[in-house]
């Protein structure tokens, strides 16, 4: 059984259309790729799934259940994390207080949550006091990641976790994400970055002015001329 199952979604921003018809499945310990470029729709995918955003068609369901008036709280409760695009850490909070606040809202276990994010990202718990506006960038990005796993996730939802970052930060934050599919989680990674995200995911769906025009594996993927063309550099 597909843990998330989306079946012709169709989202708006008044008269914009972000989503139409979408229907993707992610299975339990899956990683796989939402890619597509700038405006494509990935974030408003994201959002729907976690109920910010209300899709005005279709439907959502996690681990077999419907999402329609869920809140985000329940959303993440029943085992969705998010880490959205701009990182959206909190600043004036200390690393510790970053990850501990996110337990808290999913009521989630605490200690034994934290030893496994500073496990998967020791820079973190080196930098434990430090506040979030201290952290460059890429730590920025590691405590985005830690404090949505803070939250015991079953599905990890990771928007962008590239932008503006260095190529080795970005290998660097990559190799986590690896670290926590390999825990056994699930991940929708939606990555503008095609060539990074192909190499993290088993499979792929391409977003195009919020419609699904290709998708499959990503051994397959990478060798689609039209992918290649679009997004490879040929
Ligand atoms: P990016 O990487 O830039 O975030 P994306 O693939 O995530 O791109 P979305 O952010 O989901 O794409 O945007 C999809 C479409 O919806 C775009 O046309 C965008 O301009 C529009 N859009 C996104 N958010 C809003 C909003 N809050 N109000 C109006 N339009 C929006």
């Amino acid at each position: 059984m597909a843990l998330l199952k989306i079946r012709q979604l169709t989202a708006r921003y008044g008269q914009i259309t972000a989503l139409e018809d979408i229907s993707l499945e992610v299975h339990a310990g899956e990683a796989v790729a939402l890619l597509g470029a700038n405006g494509a729709g990935k974030s408003s995918l994201l959002n729907s799934i976690m109920g910010f955003v209300r899709p005005v068609a279709g439907a959502i369901e996690f681990d077999g259940q419907p999402l329609v008036g869920v809140s985000i709280a329940d959303r993440c409760r029943r085992g969705i994390g998010y880490a959205p695009e701009g990182r959206r850490i909190f600043p004036g909070m200390t690393v510790k207080e970053n990850l501990e606040v996110a337990s808290r809202a999913a009521r989630a276990v605490t200690a034994a949550l934290m030893e496994e994010v500073f496990g998967i990202f020791p820079i973190l718990r080196t930098k434990e006091h430090s506040l979030g506006w201290q952290l460059s960038g890429g730590q920025q990005q590691m405590l985005a990641i830690g404090r949505a796993l803070m939250t015991g996730p079953r599905l990890f939802l990771l928007d962008e976790p590239s932008l503006g970052l260095s190529p080795i930060l970005t290998t660097e934050v990559l190799d986590r994400v690896r670290a926590i599919i390999a825990r056994g989680t699930a991940v929708l990674l939606a990555e503008q970055n095609v060539a990074r995200a192909l190499a993290v995911a088993n499979r792929a769906y391409v977003l195009q002015t919020g419609r699904i025009v290709e998708a499959g594996a990503t051994g397959a993927l990478r060798e689609n001329p039209r992918i290649r063309e679009a997004f490879l550099g040929g």
